[in-house]
């Protein structure tokens, strides 16, 4: 196993890190049952990396970031370093009882460490990717770092006084379009940047196609059961016809700038499984237009399906994946009449296509750094020539998520470690946040 502790930069990673201990102690924070988060004199910031508790690195900190929440986690135990006597659960004071604390990012930054908390069977918090905090001189810190910022994602861009008039227009002119009105509810009531780019008629614009999905992700952000914290979305219960699909399509490609229009949203089941709509569709845009990007965010499970779509058009690929290990991306996407060999075998596809391939990389402080994680991904973006990872946050309950995955086999790398893995051995990769034109890949665009 120990091929990655042979590699020269994890050792000098090593070396660094004991130079990179920081300088000044981080001071914990803790919340109270009225949710005040206060400093806790006489303990210092843990942060959390999969199975593991520890101070975190000078390298996996920055300045709280603007337009990051903070908050805590309820039923849940802090736990913090002692000067005294090292790493602590504290539950409570003799006057009240304390909580973790914990940061939600903006778009743009990724976590290093998870917050601190001890670990819980009880009831699953809600899917949001919590992020470890801390207090240095009076600052907030935060287990993260930054990928990239891109002005068109910026919050003041979004949810504008003008933004509900722009949709009851757009809904006034194709009153019957389910596609549309599935886009009105995901701009005005999840927020959704890509839904309400399509009403601003700018950039990247969301086109949701299948109600139904071949895979049962632990964490999925549309579908949850009963028992456990609602899903962050509801999913579509409509299969789009071709012809509301171009409704959308063709005003979004032609009169935008700089268009993206993205098959695969958080609002909706697994693209794929309508495959033989989204072709027709493909076929039927490009006829009448060569504008924008046409983009498919996909879990790839379905290798024909996608080469049909290669033929009739599509540019780029958006594949996500929580692993490259095919027991952990199992074990987490539950799939179901497919394997991790067929996503190989799209990404392959588009590969040979060729497409802009993008892997939207669902990032887990303590599983993706895990040491047997760094060496399937060296190997699998060696094998598909993939152009970017997009680094995701993963949005769930971090026990949840671990109780679901295989115990780790090696060492943990760290984030930034691991990140800086894969920039010297794949330095052709892009590392990013956000998807991107097709131009983009093929150098003539920057944004
Ligand atoms: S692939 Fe997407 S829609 Fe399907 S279960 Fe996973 S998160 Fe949900």
């Amino acid at each position: 196993m120990g091929r990655l502790q042979n590699e020269p930069h994890f050792h000098s990673k090593n070396k660094m890190k004991n130079n990179l201990l920081l300088k000044n102690p981080i001071q914990a924070l803790i919340a109270t049952e009225m949710g005040q988060i206060l400093e806790l004199p006489g303990f210092e910031m843990m942060g959390r990396s999969g199975d593991l508790y520890r101070k975190p690195f000078a390298e996996e900190l920055s300045p709280f970031p603007e337009n990051a929440l903070e908050n805590f986690l309820p039923n849940r135990v802090p736990m913090l370093w002692s000067s005294e006597k090292g790493p602590q659960p504290i539950e409570k004071s003799a006057r009240e009882t304390y909580f973790p604390t914990a940061a939600i990012l903006p778009v743009g930054y990724l976590r290093t460490l998870l917050p601190a908390a001890a670990p819980s069977k009880r009831n699953f918090l809600p899917q949001w990717a919590y992020t470890a905090i801390g207090i240095s001189n009076g600052e907030r810190v935060c287990a993260c770092i930054k990928i990239e910022s891109s002005d068109r994602w910026e919050n003041h861009y979004f949810n504008t006084p003008e933004l509900q008039l722009k949709i009851e227009k757009r809904l006034s002119q194709n009153p019957q379009n389910r596609v549309l009105k599935q886009l009105a509810l995901c701009a005005s009531e999840y927020h959704c940047n890509t839904a309400q780019n399509i009403f601003y008629g700018r950039w990247e614009g969301a086109l949701p196609a299948s109600p139904v999905c071949n895979a049962q992700c632990v964490g999925c952000i549309s579908l949850q059961p009963e028992e456990l914290p609602p899903s962050s979305h509801e999913r579509i219960n409509f299969a789009p016809t071709v012809e509301e699909i171009l409704n959308v399509a063709l005003p979004h490609l032609e009169e935008s700038p700089d268009p993206i229009l993205s098959f695969g949203q958080g609002c909706e089941g697994e693209p794929l499984m309508a495959a033989a709509t989204l072709e027709k569709a493909i076929l039927a845009i490009r006829a009448k237009t060569l504008q924008g990007t046409l983009n498919l965010n996909t879990n790839a499970s379905y290798p024909l399906g996608f080469l049909k779509l290669c033929k009739a058009g599509l540019e780029t690929v958006r594949i996500s994946m929580n692993s490259a290990i095919k027991e952990t991306y199992e074990s987490y996407y539950q799939p179901k009449g497919y394997g991790f060999e067929q996503v190989i075998e799209t990404a392959k596809i588009a590969r040979d296509h060729p497409l802009a391939v993008s892997i939207n990389l669902l990032t887990f402080p303590g599983v993706t750094d895990r040491e047997e994680e760094a060496e399937a991904l060296l190997k699998f973006i060696k094998d598909t020539q993939i152009a970017a990872i997009q680094w995701r946050n993963l949005a769930i309950d971090p026990d949840q998520y671990l109780q679901a995955l295989p115990p780790r086999k090696g060492q943990i790398l760290g984030i930034p470690p691991l990140l800086n893995l894969i920039k010297s051995e794949h330095p052709q990769v892009h590392h990013l946040s956000f998807s991107r034109p097709k131009e983009f890949f093929r150098g003539r665009a920057m944004m």
